[in-house]
């Protein structure tokens, strides 16, 4: 165990600075907050990205962990092990579809659906080999690998890293009329964040996935929806989807999943898309393992009693009223978001997104800037109103003091 200045020391020196961490050590966590190295308690108001949504050493997901911890953690897809049945019924049940494709990261999953998309299109559509396209949208999040970057607008996440992987078609977020016109014979599949997360937690103007649905149906194309930071209850439903009525053809998804325990992520569609997958052509060494389905499973029994979407609802609610209150008070310029997801937009005069966090964590909360003026709310599902607004109310005393 280091102090502060010791772990800070040692990842500056030896860790590779893709990151730019808040200088807070944590060193144990339960619920909705944190304990650092010197006992400082923190209000969670990240999450984990949403991986966290069931909060930090949740009981029945720590239960379930070690109870498969002692029985079998790894077998690999060479061999069935008896949880990976349950697992892909019970989330393919969750999610209305007939199978599931396991992976790990988030990444996986969005690399797998890409193919799963392209296979369909060659051998179920009739594109010519080579040809597929796929849509995706301007100021997308969909991870971090080399074709997944291939289609992102963020110089940041981006430049240097070509020579890129072609066959995506970028149109701007919200407009139907240029998806429209991006589609083709040769479009397999749209691929979208139903919420756009990283970019600000951007929520599409009314009817837009209705109409991404009502399209890609009418073309033959695959409606891929990014549900990795959106779905598993963040918005106040199982899916963001939902708050349009819309049912994609495959749903992406990761992060809560896994209950913060394990990276878990899926892929999950009906059996004419999921399919055109046979023996060797796709597959991972820790897909689908058994700790992973434990914890799974226990995750999507959660989701199935749906309270933890209902509480992400009515706090959501009263989260955004909040918040709400504060826009054009001087500090804050825009609010949007979903259930117990918001990003705040800062007037830069009163201080960088990264400057309010620092002040934040000078209060005991702990939230993540991103581009540059925009501080995302996103804490654990399992959060009390007391909490909430006690973490509201050091916002506002920061927005006050700036
Ligand atoms: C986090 C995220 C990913 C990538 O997940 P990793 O587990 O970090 O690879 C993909 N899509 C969305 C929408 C995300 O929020």
């Amino acid at each position: 165990m280091s102090t502060t200045a010791e772990a800070l020391r040692s990842a500056e020196a030896h860790s590779a600075h893709n990151y730019h961490p808040l200088p807070v050590v944590v060193a144990t966590a339960e619920g909705a907050w944190m304990t650092d190295v010197e006992g400082r308690r923190f209000l969670d108001m990240l999450a984990g990205y949403s991986a966290l949504n069931f909060g930090h050493g949740n009981r029945r997901l720590l239960d379930a962990a070690k109870a498969q911890l002692e029985r079998v953690t790894l077998t690999s897809r060479a061999f069935h092990h008896d949880r990976f049945g349950d697992f892909c019924r019970e989330l393919a049940a969750l999610c209305g579809k007939e199978m599931v494709l396991p992976m790990n990261t988030g990444a996986e999953a969005v690399e797998t659906a890409v193919k799963t998309a392209r296979k369909w299109g060659y051998e179920v559509k009739g594109v010519p080999d080579g040809q597929a396209k796929i849509v995706v949208a301007a100021n997308n999040f969909h991870g971090r690998t080399t074709t997944i970057v291939s289609f992102s607008t963020d110089h940041e996440a981006r430049d240097h890293y070509g020579p890129y992987t072609p066959g995506f078609e970028i149109v701007p977020y919200g407009d139907l009329t240029a998806l429209a016109a991006a589609v083709t014979a040769n479009t397999v599949a749209v691929l979208l964040e139903p919420i756009q997360g990283e970019a600000g937690v951007l929520v599409p103007p009314a009817g837009y996935l209705q109409g991404v649905r009502e399209l890609t149906r009418e073309r033959n194309v695959l409606f891929m929806a990014d549900e990795i930071q959106s779905g598993l209850g963040r918005t106040g439903k199982t899916f963001a989807c939902e708050h349009e009525d819309v049912v994609p053809d495959v749903y992406i998804l990761g992060k809560a999943l896994g209950g913060g325990v394990v990276p878990v992520s899926a892929v999950v569609a009906d059996r004419d898309v999921l399919g055109v997958f046979r023996p060797g052509e796709h597959g991972s060494t820790f897909g689908g393992n058994p700790l992973a389905c434990a914890v799974a499973l226990e995750v999507i029994a959660m989701l199935r009693s749906g309270e933890h979407q209902q509480h992400a609802a009515e706090l959501g609610d009263h989260l955004h009223r909040e918040l709400n209150l504060l826009v054009g008070g001087g500090a804050v310029t825009a609010v949007r978001g979903r259930g117990l997801w918001a990003g705040v937009d800062i007037d830069p005069a009163h201080g960088t997104g990264r400057e309010i966090s620092e002040a934040l964590m000078e209060r005991g909360v702990l939230v993540k800037d991103t581009h540059g003026s925009t501080i995302r709310i996103a804490p654990p599902l399992v959060i009390d109103k007391e909490d909430l607004d006690w973490g509201l109310d050091q916002l506002r005393e920061v927005l006050a003091a700036g």
